[in-house]
């Protein structure tokens, strides 16, 4: 249903020497088809979403949509970008505009639909991603995830076949992302054909029947969901999909904002969907820093995530030190007991620096 073939993008660059985003981008997606595209930043996959829906035409290549070359001259444009709806990062609601409105203004204009049917038609929508009661409210009154589900219901009301989504949950606060994704779910269950960039491993593993794992401008590697994640067979997808999210802190003295840290780790926990209740990061770095607390040194701690496996873990090095907190007789015996039963597995390393222990969570 789209065919890309040798699609190329430069830029022109203020420094004279143009900037090629896309080098050679080839694929085929097929009616029905939920194509999630991950990537390294800068790797052109906002590009390639924007030269698809001929936002930024593409600098040589072919485009072929239903049997036709959007790129032709004379093609009408307007009427592609109908058909390839597209849902960006930061929403672009009308804010003077009632929700409502929002939804309902392109497919009166554009459509020719009159007032009271493109307002039944809006409410639909609305319900569709669940916002429908607030059908009346202006923009300034919602949340992230509420306005990014209005700008879902506002792009399926030009009834489009396809539905580019650059980014739709990477904005939002982290406590928002699942209510957005749970929208395009059901867009999936509906068979909307998508093209989706996401950072979000867990989320495309899910929800896509094709993987694109873009590079420098192409796609590098592409397969179902468990060729990508599973059996990646170029070192850059391995590299990228094993690529362990890290939160890292220094302390190094008490003025230390340790309110700021904890709900840095919370923020960090529903982000990657950890649970907290088995999986309680927090409480092991609380009680660990209560612990080292009387000596009064630097400590270094690392919250890792793996996406490929879900485990995670907690680093902890106690600078200057050589002896493990969870070893000395004067350590508080209950906080040792609680860290020890939080954890799956605790290493302990001495190094150069410090004592190293590490948390398996
Ligand atoms: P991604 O979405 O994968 O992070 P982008 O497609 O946004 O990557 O960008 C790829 C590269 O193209 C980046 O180096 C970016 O700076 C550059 N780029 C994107 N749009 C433009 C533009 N309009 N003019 C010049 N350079 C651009
Ligand atoms: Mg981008």
């Amino acid at each position: 249903m789209i065919s890309v073939r040798h699609v190329t993008k430069t830029f022109p660059t203020p420094n004279g020497k143009p900037l090629q985003v896309l080098r050679d981008i080839n694929c085929e997606i097929r009616e029905g088809e939920i194509v999630s595209i991950i990537g390294p930043s800068g790797s052109g996959k906002s590009t390639l979403l924007r030269v698809l829906n001929l936002l930024d035409p593409p600098t040589s290549g072919e485009i072929i949509v239903d049997g036709e070359n959007i790129l032709s001259k004379g093609f009408p444009v307007n009427k592609h970008r109908e058909k390839m709806g597209m849902v960006f990062q930061n929403f672009n609601l009308f804010e003077h505009l009632s929700v409502l409105d929002n939804v309902t203004l392109a497919p009166m204009k554009l459509h020719g639909l009159s007032p009271e049917q493109a307002r039944q038609e809006g409410i639909e929508y609305l319900r569709k991603v669940g916002m429908a009661e607030k059908a009346d409210a202006m923009p300034s009154q919602l949340s992230g995830g509420q306005k990014q589900r209005v700008a879902i219901a506002r792009t399926l009301a030009m009834r489009p076949s396809t539905i580019l989504f650059d980014e739709p949950t990477s904005s939002l606060d982290p406590t928002m992302v699942g209510e957005v994704q749970g929208v395009i779910r059901t867009l999936a269950i509906d068979k909307m054909t998508m093209l989706i960039v996401t950072h979000e491993m867990k989320f495309a593993r899910d929800v896509s029947t094709r993987v694109f794992f873009m590079d420098e401008g192409v796609i590098l590697e592409e397969g179902t969901p468990e060729q990508i994640f599973n059996h990646p067979q170029l070192p850059a997808t391995r590299t990228f999909v094993h690529r362990i999210r890290s939160l890292v802190f220094d302390i190094a003295s008490r003025d230390f904002d340790f309110y700021d840290m904890t709900s840095q780790i919370k923020q960090f926990c529903i982000r990657h969907s950890i649970p907290e209740k088995m999986n309680p990061i927090t409480h092991v770095v609380e009680e660990m820093l209560n612990l080292l607390a009387q000596y009064n040194k630097p400590v270094h701690i690392e919250v890792n995530y793996s996406e490929l496996d879900y485990s995670s873990s907690v680093v902890i090095l106690h600078k200057g030190e050589t002896l493990s907190p969870l070893e000395r007789p004067d350590s508080d015996e209950l906080a040792v007991m609680i860290i020890r039963g939080m954890s799956k597995d605790i290493q302990t390393e001495p190094t150069p620096e410090g004592i190293k222990l590490t948390f398996q969570m």
